[in-house]
């Protein structure tokens, strides 16, 4: 099995709701995002997937969804003012844990039609999570 792996790099803020330690605050993050990439067999050029076009895909929606936004839960009391103000979020519908955009962006990826295996997103370089197929 082969794999290649894209890191992105993205910020955003979020909060977490019904959470008693300090992330029920509004915060950000300088995120890193990796996604893998497998195939059981190189193409006619020797790849797993061109980076090139793993840029173009989920590197672009990154960059328009989530890069600089708010990530928060949809009935998070924030959004109205966030939206009334002119200020981008992006709504789930649970809380937007480093878990949680894992997946998400693991969603996105195999909707773009990316052979994904594997997502991981740092939140500090200390901490990450996983979300595997
Ligand atoms: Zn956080």
């Amino acid at each position: 099995m082969y794999a290649v792996t894209k890191r992105i790099d993205f910020c955003y803020g979020h909060r977490l709701l019904d959470y008693e330690g300090v992330c029920r605050h509004p915060h950000g993050h300088n995120a890193v995002a990796e996604i893998e990439i497998q195939a059981d067999a190189l193409d006619a050029r020797n790849m797993v997937m061109d980076f090139g076009d793993m840029k173009r895909s989920i590197k672009g929606w990154i960059d328009s969804e989530l890069d600089h936004r708010m990530i928060l839960r949809r009935d998070d009391p924030l959004v109205a003012s966030l939206q009334a103000l002119g200020e981008p979020v992006y709504l789930l519908e649970s809380n937007p844990t480093v878990e949680r955009i894992a997946r998400l962006i693991f969603d996105v990826a195999h909707e773009c039609g990316l052979a994904v295996s594997c997502v991981t997103v740092w939140e500090t370089p200390t901490s990450w999570a996983t979300y595997r197929a």
